[in-house]
């Protein structure tokens, strides 16, 4: 019996209780997962071991050979899951069962309203680890002690899972990490032999560390009866116990696939698509990449999980290295293998080592590859893009050498279907064009439906030109730096002056010459009435419904940028539009025939409305209610 002492007695954190509520409320019908959840981090305690003990051999204690060995008593309704991996110390068991880990997650329970607690979907955004032992258990005891640390130096944890913790001082021979589970009346089935080797094979066939379980032999007589007293028990390894990325593509099955994508990525839901590459050559390497089905709650934030995990020859070294995948791939999650650094490489050194660079290009050609085979099933790459979509539109500027690839990839919302969801491709677009079309026209708006119903697209669907319907925040940027796709230019339809190019005949440009001539003096008044207001002012052509629209010069930012940038709080000089008029409208001949102040009136007023349809705001937004009731009624 061990002896204890130095007792105390902890709460947990709030988020952790949280936490606790939340999964077993939201976990019921998925309980068998806690299996899962304790073995990989057996799993990763003993590949925490093998790299410590790279430096220091001392640290196996005389036992080199890690394990993790899971028996049950039925009687007693206890299952355990040890291993001889890296243990912990008193302030890590505090830490580390006491208070969530990642302070991401914390930070996101904290924002839970009491509504979104009690949705079952929101627990599948994070790993649930540890805790998800009290689905099964009322009572966890965890025995441990750190490796290399000496007997006296053990710790006994307890809980009910109730908002508080024991932690006490053990003497405990074996170091790594023993949990017991005391598991609820009816939870009382997994304290089967037949039950828990089924999950032990579903769950950890993946991982390289043998789970191994006790099997009772009892020796036959001659005539094939057991002999009474004969029980021997020996430990049967039940997993297959290689690294999956190390068996070949061909003797993996999806199942196993989608299982260790569990493990590496602590998801809780399946993958989309993964992709298994084995290099050999000049740059030798496997990769395991996983495309995820949900976006993980951390995908914006700066420092939010992301990388892959990495391996140097079968022997891990660090989770989410981030160092071998660019930004704008950062849900991509999975395993790196790779001889090509050294085991005793670390993030600083990363940073320095020109062949990280070359795997990094060479796992970035990988993913956009696997994405692009992905785009050949629509409905699993419609849920890639409205979960990752705007993460992968960073990726133009982020990736100059890789833009036309990613170009591919992104889905837009056009005019062709006049619909919010942005599931149209560039390729597609391309292949409407009409002829004579030489460019890829969009417009950018701060919504959807400000997109759809500029005016700025009048002319374009007056001649079925088909105009993709940017309304992302991020989308002008992403505009700025793509200029062309299969060689077609990109152009703003809110920018400059309009050109169709061949699509208009010799004639219409003719017609369009004179009108510009006729309205010479209505143009001219306009300016002067407008003045500084804006830069000039001319007649266009684009319009057939609206009688006025802005447009600024081609190469001035727009207006959503602009936009963005002044929410942020950044400092813009002033950028003044150019007024177009519709000639044929009918408020626009009222104002040629318009005299003094009611002249002056009408001009403001268009250039004010044809600012507001662009969804900019007016300087004097009362000024202009005054100056249309003005008109209005007289
Ligand atoms: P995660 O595995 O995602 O970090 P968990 O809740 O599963 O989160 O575990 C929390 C932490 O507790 C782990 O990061 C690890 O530091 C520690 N831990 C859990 N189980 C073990 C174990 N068997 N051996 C050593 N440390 C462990
Ligand atoms: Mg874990």
């Amino acid at each position: 019996m061990s002896t204890t002492a130095h007792e105390e007695t902890l709460g947990f954190q709030t988020e952790v209780k949280q936490l606790l509520h939340l999964m077993i409320h939201s976990l019921y019908s998925n309980r068998e997962i806690f299996l899962r959840e304790l073995i990989s981090n057996a799993a990763d305690a003993c590949d925490k071991l093998r790299y410590a003990a790279l430096d220091n051999d001392a640290l196996y204690e005389g036992d080199s050979e890690l394990r993790i060995e899971i028996e049950h008593d039925e009687k007693a309704g206890t299952v355990t899951v040890r291993d001889n991996g890296i243990g912990m110390s008193r302030d890590e068991v505090i830490q580390n069962l006491g208070t969530i880990a990642r302070s991401g997650t914390a930070e996101f329970l904290k924002q839970l309203s009491g509504e979104q607690q009690k949705d079952a979907r929101l627990i599948g955004q994070f790993g649930v680890g540890f805790y998800s032992s009290f689905i099964v258990a009322d009572e966890v005891t965890v025995r441990t002690r750190k490796a290399g640390s000496d007997k006296s130096e053990g710790v006994e944890w307890r809980s009910k899972g109730e908002g508080e913790f024991t932690v006490a001082d053990l003497e405990r021979e074996a170091h790594g990490t023993e949990i017991v589970l005391h598991l609820k009346k009816e939870a009382k089935e997994f304290a089967d032999d037949f039950r828990l080797r089924s999950l032990v094979r579903k769950y950890s066939d993946h991982i390289e560390v043998p789970v191994r379980m006790p099997k009772v032999e009892t020796a036959k007589d001659d005539e094939g009866n057991e002999i009474e007293g004969s029980e021997v028990t020996t430990w049967e390894t039940v997993n297959e116990a290689t690294a999956l990325w190390v068996r070949p593509k061909s003797e993996v099955s999806d199942d196993e696939y989608k299982a260790f994508y569990k493990h590496v990525a602590h998801d809780f839901s399946d993958p989309l698509t993964w992709s298994h590459n084995k290099v050999e050559g000049k740059l030798e390497y496997t990769s395991l990449l996983y495309v995820p089905g949900r976006a993980p709650f951390d995908l914006y934030e700066r420092d939010g999980s992301r990388g892959v995990k990495l391996y140097v020859q079968r022997v891990f070294i660090m989770d989410d290295a981030e160092q071998f995948l660019p930004l704008y791939l950062r849900f991509i999650k999975g395993v790196l293998d790779t001889r090509e650094l050294s085991l005793n490489v670390s993030r600083e050194l990363l940073q320095q080592d020109p062949k990280v660079e070359k795997i990094k290009g060479a796992l970035t050609k990988r993913a956009l590859d696997m994405l692009k085979k992905l785009a050949k099933d629509q409905e699993a790459y419609q849920t890639f893009w409205n979960t990752f979509g705007s993460v992968l539109k960073e990726g133009p500027a982020e990736d100059f050498a890789n833009r036309e690839k990613i170009a591919a990839l992104l889905r837009f919302s056009t005019t062709h279907t006049d619909s919010a969801t942005q599931d149209q491709s560039l390729a597609d677009y391309v292949s409407r064009m009409k002829e004579g079309q030489e460019k890829i026209y969009y417009i950018v708006a701060d919504g959807f439906n400000a997109a759809k119903s500029s005016p700025h697209l009048e002319i374009f669907r007056k001649k079925g030109i088909e105009v993709l319907l940017l309304h992302d925040r991020i989308d002008e940027w992403l505009m700025s730096h793509l200029n062309e796709f299969e060689g077609k230019r990109f152009v703003d339809v809110a920018k400059g002056e309009l050109d169709l190019g061949e699509i208009e005949g010799e004639e219409e440009k003719k017609a369009q010459e004179e009108t510009a001539k006729a309205k010479e003096s209505l143009v001219k008044r306009v300016k002067e009435a407008l003045g500084d207001a804006v830069q000039e002012v001319k007649v266009t052509h684009r319009l057939t419904d609206s009688p006025a629209c802005v447009v600024l010069p081609e190469h001035e930012m727009g207006f959503q940028m602009r936009r963005i940038m002044e929410a942020a709080g950044q400092k813009m000089p002033e950028v003044k539009p150019i007024l177009e008029l519709n000639p044929t409208h009918a408020l626009v001949e009222r104002l040629e025939g318009a005299e003094g102040e009611r002249f002056a009136d009408l001009a403001q007023v268009l250039l004010d409305q044809a600012i507001i349809a662009e969804g900019g705001h007016l300087d004097d937004p009362a000024a202009y209610v005054k100056r249309l009731n003005t008109l209005l009624t007289t």
